[in-house]
């Protein structure tokens, strides 16, 4: 989509990055890095310092010390977190658990270690665990879980009731748990992002995927980190060595000093609800229904009362006539369902969502 959105010359609202400038503070941090001398190699499981400050991070938001030594690791982006957990625990014919609208690069992994993807549509229009379809799909191959809340691209948080029961599901059948998290920074309203780090017992059987991208608008930096237990961090590490390696060196240092101050990780959440509620506000103004958005930086859009066009067909020609780029939700799911439900990017400076909003009312005329 966005490649379709620079050809039509598009407001793009499609694929998930921000537009505005990162902190010129971070910048300096990175050149001063290079400066230093900081350009060979860091250490395999990532700069000492810097996991420290991530397990700061983690004992000032979730209050629970994780060891920076033996249960940080720092990979290239979340994504190479999410290759190298499924590669820890996938074996050929083992099948792994996940939900559809589902974030595409977790069953491309799942593939490629010989494992089988069982995915599991959620509840519609609420996004919720559908508990029945788990628990039948639960058998004596199935060895992972992979779970993604605040949710990409519905927007959702996972409830305490389904996380309870993923836990006693991931318990029970002596599963694994890969938690991505990287919106966990990214929650409204005052609401509780559950996650797993401070579950003692949920976290002995997991892997929890955090990303620097999202939360410092550096998307294109790919400096991510994975957290689990000795054990599983022991073994994650042996992928990872032969995966990358390591990690950008002048970009580990210039976090490590950034991440000294929480205050620029707790900021994350007012910046963004303003973002969504501004993007909301011209949605209902123009009469638009925008479903529930509760975390991350996407906000879904139900138009079946505008069109009953496939939604590909009608992200598309909105590109294309209307100058306006979203992503259809039916690529995430595995058999293509159409709910008429198209995802927008909110992580875009205002005036970009004026745009959005301008190309938006001409649809509805
Ligand atoms: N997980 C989810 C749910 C995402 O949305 C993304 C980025 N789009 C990633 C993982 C990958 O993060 P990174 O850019 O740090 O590799």
């Amino acid at each position: 989509m966005s490649a379709l959105a620079n050809k039509h010359n598009a407001v793009n609202l499609s694929q998930g990055f921000p537009d505005f400038p990162v902190d010129p503070i971070l910048s300096e941090l990175v050149f001063k890095a290079s400066r230093d001398g900081h350009n060979q190699y860091a250490p395999m499981p990532g700069l000492k310092s810097l996991r420290d400050g991530i397990s700061n991070i983690i004992s000032e938001i979730y209050g629970v010390h994780k060891d920076p030594d033996k249960e940080i690791t720092v990979t290239s982006g979340a994504t190479e977190a999410l290759f190298a957990a499924i590669s820890t625990v996938v074996n050929p014919g083992d099948e792994v658990i996940m939900f559809d609208p589902s974030y595409d690069s977790y069953e491309p992994a799942v593939i490629l270690n010989g494992g089988i993807s069982v995915r599991i549509p959620l509840t519609f229009p609420s996004y919720t665990l559908d508990k029945e379809k788990i628990i039948s799909a639960v058998n004596k191959n199935t060895k992972l879980i992979i779970l993604n809340s605040p949710n990409n691209p519905t927007g959702a948080l996972i409830s305490k009731e389904d996380f309870n029961f993923i836990k006693e599901i991931v318990l029970k059948n002596d599963l694994y748990l890969l938690s991505d998290e990287v919106y966990e920074h990214i929650i409204f309203d005052g609401l509780k992002h559950y996650s797993v780090l401070p579950d003692e017992e949920l976290f002995k059987r997991s892997f929890v995927v955090s990303s620097f991208g999202k939360t410092f608008h550096i998307t294109g930096w790919k400096v991510g980190y994975c957290t689990a237990p000795e054990e599983l961090t022991d073994e994650f590490r042996k992928i990872h060595q032969f995966l990358t390696f390591s990690t950008s060196t002048p970009f580990q240092f210039a976090l490590t000093e950034y991440i000294k101050d929480i205050g620029k990780i707790t900021a994350l959440k007012n910046f963004y609800q303003s973002k969504r509620d501004y993007f909301r506000g011209l949605l209902e103004r123009n009469g638009l229904k925008p479903f529930l958005c509760s975390g991350t930086y996407f906000q879904l859009i139900d138009y079946s009362s505008i069109s009953d066009e496939y939604d590909l067909d009608f992200a598309a020609r909105l590109t294309k006539d209307f100058g306006i780029a979203s992503i259809p939700v039916s690529v995430f799911y595995k058999d293509k369902t159409d709910n008429k439900v198209l995802r927008f990017c909110f992580a875009k400076e205002d005036k970009t969502l004026d745009e959005a909003a301008e190309c938006l009312k001409r649809i509805l005329r």
